[in-house]
């Protein structure tokens, strides 16, 4: 825009500016042919009055060395004959339009006509017509276009290089802010500022930004307290709560007060498992999240942990196909069994009508890799990244099937603390969750979180 504007007023004052400078010197060459043509007609006067042609011949001769540039001359009498004439050697033959027998001039393609009256004593005894041919102005012309299109060039340089420049400025500071926005959304980090030394409108527009972090910062910090203290108070009360049930459960034979209280416990549990979740959701927000590293066989805790959740589940049956023996890994042993827990029951709880979850297992030169696939409902590519961020469930999933989308952020930082990954994949139908744990010279990495 800022090129456009700039060569749009250059070429409107080139113009202006050639269009001025061509009329002015029409107007010198038309008064400065009135002028010769007065003198033609002052000598003119005697040759006049004595109809001496050949003198008036003489004097209109005299043009081819005054005024090379003539290609016509006359000098017509009173009664509009042409009294003499002279025709530039090799010029073609001479009219004079009608308009000329009035006073004035006349421009024609790249002549001028001019005519000026013959007086003598106040009175008119004839007439005095040129015709020039304006050589020149064909190349004060052509000079003036050159100027104006290198001008115009440079200008289109030096205002494209100001462009970019000024574009340059602006761009970086805007896609700066619109990937610190896009981080900040992909990470959930709301820590994240901008410094901005301007005072334009972007950075109007990065203070506004800096102030919604804080403000969102301050509100998460208020949130993830009233989490940690609601879960603790929680968790005293809900214990009791457990403890009354399951002696109520041993002592109680009648029915249906059975099933009551078996009902109430089944409740109880879902809620113990939620404030532990919530629980571990505070401690890993503020680096608390302690692990116990153990060396333990792996291939066991698979084993127990399948035979645990296959106890509690009737519709679903967990195989599993791989064939790993003794694998030692060093971790949390308790941790890991969380993270399989989670994977096999969030599998069991989305293939809804399915009957099978599959687990396998895979070792490379430095880690191992388990596998746990269903056949359920899938997720969709573009939330794969978010499945993992905290309270995040997919659409529509909450009008279905229960859950308060915290087990895979703990997942993942259980499994990120032990130096290894987690990730999804889609399957042909439903979808496959992978864990990687270290093999070897394997630290926890209790440091480097994120
Ligand atoms: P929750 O299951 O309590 O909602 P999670 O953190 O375990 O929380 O899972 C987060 C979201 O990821 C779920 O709400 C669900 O939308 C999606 N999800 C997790 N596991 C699966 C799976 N095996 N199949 C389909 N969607 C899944």
């Amino acid at each position: 825009m800022l090129v456009f504007t700039s060569l749009l007023v250059l070429a409107i004052f080139f113009t202006v500016f050639i269009i001025s400078d061509v009329r002015s010197y029409k107007q010198r060459k038309v008064n400065s042919m009135i002028s010769l043509a007065q003198v033609i007609g002052a000598n003119s006067i005697a040759p006049i009055q004595f109809q001496d042609n050949e003198t008036a011949r003489n004097i209109l001769a005299d043009l081819h060395s005054v005024a090379p540039e003539t290609v016509h001359a006359g000098i017509i009498d009173k009664d509009g004959k042409v009294f003499a004439s002279y025709t530039k050697p090799g010029a073609d033959s001479f009219h004079i339009p009608p308009s000329l027998y009035e006073d004035g001039s006349l421009f024609t393609g790249n002549r001028l006509l001019v005519s000026n009256d013959i007086i003598n004593e106040g009175k008119v005894v004839g007439k005095v017509v040129l015709e020039v041919e304006l050589t020149e102005l064909a190349e004060i012309k052509r000079s003036k276009y050159e100027v104006a299109a290198i001008l115009l060039v440079i200008a289109l340089g030096f205002s494209f290089l100001v462009a970019v420049a000024i574009q340059t400025y602006i761009s970086k500071r805007l896609l700066y802010l619109v990937n610190t926005m896009q981080e900040v959304s992909k990470t959930g980090d709301y820590s994240k500022t901008i410094k901005d030394d301007g005072k334009d409108e972007i950075s109007v527009l990065i203070t506004g930004f800096n102030n919604l972090m804080k403000e969102v910062k301050h509100n998460q910090q208020k949130k993830d307290e009233f989490i940690s203290i609601a879960s603790h108070e929680l968790k005293t009360p809900l214990t009791t709560i457990k403890g009354y049930l399951d002696l109520l459960n041993t002592i109680e034979e009648k029915q249906p007060n059975k099933q009551f209280v078996q009902k109430a416990s089944s409740n109880v549990i879902k809620l113990e498992k939620l404030i532990h979740d919530l629980l571990d959701v505070s401690k890993i927000q503020s680096g608390q999240l302690q692990f116990n590293m153990k060396e333990f066989d792996i291939d066991l805790l698979l084993d127990e942990t399948i035979a645990a959740t296959q106890m509690v589940t009737g519709s679903h049956s967990i195989v599993r196909e791989d064939h790993l023996s003794n694998e030692i890994v060093s971790a949390d042993r308790q941790r890991i069994e969380q993270v399989l827990t989670n994977l096999l029951s969030n599998a069991i709880k989305y293939s809804p009508g399915e009957k099978k979850v599959i687990v396998n297992s895979q070792k490379t030169d430095s880690e191992l890799i388990i596998k746990i696939r269903d056949f359920g409902i899938g997720i969709p590519k573009e939330e794969h990244s978010n499945i993992f961020e905290r309270f995040y469930r997919t659409k529509d999933i909450s009008q279905t099937i229960t859950g308060f989308g915290l087990g895979l952020y703990i997942c993942r930082d259980i499994v990120k603390r032990h130096n290894g990954k987690i990730w999804v994949e889609t399957e042909e139908k439903g979808s496959a969750f992978y864990f990687s744990l270290p093999l070897k010279n394997h630290k926890l990495n209790g440091e480097h979180r994120n």
